[in-house]
Formats: C-alpha cells, structure tokens, sequence
C-alpha cells in the first residue's frame, strides 16, 4: 500500500492544512487497504467516516505530505479503536480454582491455545494450572491436550472414556478444587461450522463451570467469517474476549478491527506460530500498522514532527540567549504548556518559575486562560507580535476586540510577557535557560 500511496500522495504536496479533497484522496487509498485485510464493509466505511471528520482542517506538519499525514491519523484512530482492555494478557483468575472456558471452531487453535495460556500462567504468574479437553468428538483431541500438558509441566485431567463434556467440566472442577489448583482450563470441542447442538454444548458446559473468562479463540486468517462467529459465540455463551491465532501467517489481521467493532470484545492475546511460546499479548499499535501495511509512513511522520519540534526549540533557545522574547514566542510557548498538561506543570519544570506557576494556579487562572492568551496574540499584527513595544493602547482595544476580550486580560498578557522576557534574558546570560528548555523539550 505504502507504495501506492506515495503515488497519490506525491501529487498533494502543498502545505498549509488538509483540505477536504486531500483526506478524501488519502482515504480513498486507506479504503482500499482496509477491505484488502479483510476488514467488513461496514465497518471500514465508518470507520473511514471517523478519521475523515478528525483530519479535515488539521495542520500538515513540514515536510511530509498531506497523505502522509492522513495515514498517520488513520493509524492513531485504528489503534484507539483497537484498544480494549486496559491489561488484555490480565487474566481473571482470583478465587481458585478459577476456570478459563476456551471456545471456537476447529481448527481453530484452541487446544494449542490452552496449552499455551497454561504454560504462560504457570511460568509468569507461577500458578497450578489444570488442563482438561472436553472434546469428546475426536479422541485423538483429548490426547493432543495431554501431550502438550507433559511437554509444558502442566497437569492435564485423566481422560476417562464414554463421559460427555458437561460430565468432563464436572470431574475438572471436583479436580481443580480436591488438587489445589489455581486456574482450570477447559478445552471445548469445535465445529467446522457453529451449529446449535455445538453452542447447546458450550452453554451446558459454561453452566456447570461458571467461567471467569471466556476465550473465544478465532482463526486470524480468517476474515468476515470471523466476525460472525464471535458474534453469534458472544451472543450465546457470552465471551470475554478473543485470541486471535495465525497471525504469523501473511494474514492482515482486518479481523481484529472487524472483531472489536461489530462485537466490542477485546482482543486479548495474539497467537504467533505453533510452538508453545507463540503468544502475545495484545497490541493494538502493531496490529494497527499490518492493517495498513504503511508502518514506515507512519513513522516517518512521527519523525518529522519530532524533528520539528527539535527545530523549533533549538531557534527558539538561540533567540532567548540573545535576548530575544516577543509575543510569537510567547504564543509557541504557550501552546507548548498545552501540550504538556498544563500551566502548572509547565511552570514547575522551570527553575524560578515554580512560584510564579502556583501562584496563577491560586488566583483561578486555569488552562481556558491560555486559550485566550493565544487569541490574543493570534488577534496582534505581525509587527505587533515581532515588537510587543508598539502596544499603545489603541492598539491594545483593537486586539481585544478582535479577540472578544478584555484589555485588562491583554494588560495582564503583556505584563507577563514583560517578565518571561526579563527572565530569559538573565537565564541565557547565566546558561540556565539551556538547563531550563532540556526540561521543556
Ligand atoms: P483446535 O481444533 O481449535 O483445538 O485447533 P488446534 O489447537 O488443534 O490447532 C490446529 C492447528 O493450528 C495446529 O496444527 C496448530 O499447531 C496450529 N496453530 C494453532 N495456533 C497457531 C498459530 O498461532 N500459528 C500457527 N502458525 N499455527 C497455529
Ligand atoms: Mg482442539
């Protein structure tokens, strides 16, 4: 995608912000790439809708493209789609025996899956973990289950012939609570296709166990179909969230975004391979960049907005040290304490500016006041902003007016400005201000 990308892009050079035709263009593309990782329609075009209302009229930082700079937004939104839980690789497993229900179809990876969580919580959590197979169709499952139970260290519950599965969970959790363990797993059996009896299964079986977590484990390869069947999954047996499997395959991985979207579960761990290590935990940014296949882009934009922040603070020191304070400074600056939580914090990063910082904080000037300082500014003449000297007070009238304040609020501006000038100016002499912006940068 990137490739074709740049295609598009090369031609929307200009700078400035993004016009409504450059997100359109970009996300013509993005589109594109959405549905080729087998993300539903649907869900790809709301979320196009999404991006498109964030991004129109955003600033397009230098040196990259506006497409570029489309993508970049496209992938935080992804991302803060993706994002679920807080702590996806946390399993609910206080109050042992706590019992995980893995559900899904064949083939799907569950049983691999098991092995693997078990092994995981055996060896970062330190818990006793029972592993029982509760797939009663295909024997030659139980005695998978039992082989990676002794390749891992992991207990796997005697297999006793003719029981069914809701007898199986039975013996699991008279097992796991007679055996001191933590955490029992109990692995279900699957379909090639959901059908009723296989959910009627499931729910016999989540009725006996009363699971802490249910994990839906869906083939990552899979696309549309996934989503499905986590649907239809949740809405029958309730799951608290998914393993998505196969995603060291070249699957993109849409699903995920499907998944989350249509179902609102989150995706906990990802599967990476068929060895018992193969699994992570979830990570929306990483999946985010396969989706688009464009994670160089990405961060290159990143880069680019990096580098020019640097730019900006590396002038901005030069002209402090040689005294030089005016109101576009100001202005940076304050959009600066913005960005970084506000004026008290700021403040509280620049030696002697700690007092000043609190005593704003106590006379109510909270962060709307920076607002209206930078509309203040943002209502002065070029020269006016180069030269603060020139604010007589016709000027200043008109500057509030322009920005539907009061002078008073303008005088307080110009006063504080006056005394940041004055600050800097002694701090560069002294080489504190190279101390100070380390801090601010
Ligand atoms: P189940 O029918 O749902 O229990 O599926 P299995 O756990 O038996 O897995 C079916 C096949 O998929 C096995 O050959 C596994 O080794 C393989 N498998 C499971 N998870 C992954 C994964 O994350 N990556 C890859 N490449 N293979 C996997
Ligand atoms: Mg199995």
């Amino acid at each position: 995608l990137s490739e074709r990308l740049s295609g598009v892009f090369d031609k929307l050079t200009k700078q400035g912000a993004l016009s409504d035709d450059d997100v359109k263009t970009a996300l013509r593309e993005v589109r594109v790439a959405l549905l080729e990782a087998d993300v539903s329609l649907p869900v790809a075009r709301d979320f196009i809708k999404a991006v498109q209302e964030k991004a129109t009229g955003q600033a397009v930082t230098k040196s990259i493209t506006p497409g570029q700079q489309v993508v970049k937004i496209v992938h935080d939104e992804l991302q803060h789609v993706l994002t679920g839980d807080a702590d996806p690789g946390a399993l609910k497993i206080d109050n042992p025996p706590a019992p995980i229900l893995m559900v899904g179809l064949q083939g799907s990876g569950k049983t691999t899956t098991t092995a693997k969580l078990a092994k995981r919580l055996k060896e970062r959590e330190g818990k006793r973990v029972l592993m029982a197979s509760l797939d009663t169709n295909r024997p030659a499952a139980m005695e998978q289950l039992a082989i990676l139970g002794g390749q891992i260290g992991v207990d796997t519950l005697p297999i006793v012939p003719g029981e069914d599965p809701v007898q199986i969970a039975r013996r699991a959790k008279t097992q796991a609570g007679l055996g001191g363990y933590d955490v029992y797993m109990l692995d279900t059996a699957g379909r090639l296709h959901i059908d009723q009896e296989l959910i009627a299964q499931a729910a016999a079986v989540r009725d006996v166990a009363n699971p802490r977590e249910t994990l839906l484990v869906v083939d990552g390869l899979t696309g549309q179909d996934a989503v499905n069947v986590a649907q239809e999954f949740d809405d029958k047996i309730g799951v608290t969230g998914v393993v998505l499997t196969r995603m060291d395959g070249d699957g993109r991985g849409g699903a995920a975004l499907s998944m989350r979207a249509i179902t609102g579960k989150p995706i906990r761990f990802v599967g990476l391979g068929e060895k018992m290590d193969a699994i992570e935990t979830f990570e929306p940014e990483r999946i985010a960049g396969r989706i688009l296949g464009m994670g160089d882009i990405v961060a290159l934009v990143e880069k680019a907005q990096e580098t020019i922040e640097a730019e900006q603070a590396e002038r901005m020191m030069k002209r402090f040290q040689k005294g030089r304070f005016n109101m576009n400074d100001l202005k940076m600056q304050l959009e600066q304490m913005m960005k970084m939580g506000g004026m008290e914090g700021m403040m509280g990063m620049m030696p002697g500016m700690n007092k000043m910082g609190k005593q704003m904080a106590e006379a109510g000037m909270d962060d709307s006041i920076l607002k209206r300082q930078i509309a203040l500014i943002n209502s002065m003449t070029k020269k006016e902003r180069a030269n603060p000297d020139l604010l007589a007070a016709s000027r200043k009238k008109r500057i509030a007016k322009g920005a539907g304040l009061e002078v008073s609020e303008l005088n307080r501006l110009v006063k504080q400005h006056k005394q940041m000038a004055g600050m800097m100016k002694k701090m560069g002499k002294g080489g504190m201000l190279k101390q100070a912006m380390k801090g601010m940068f």
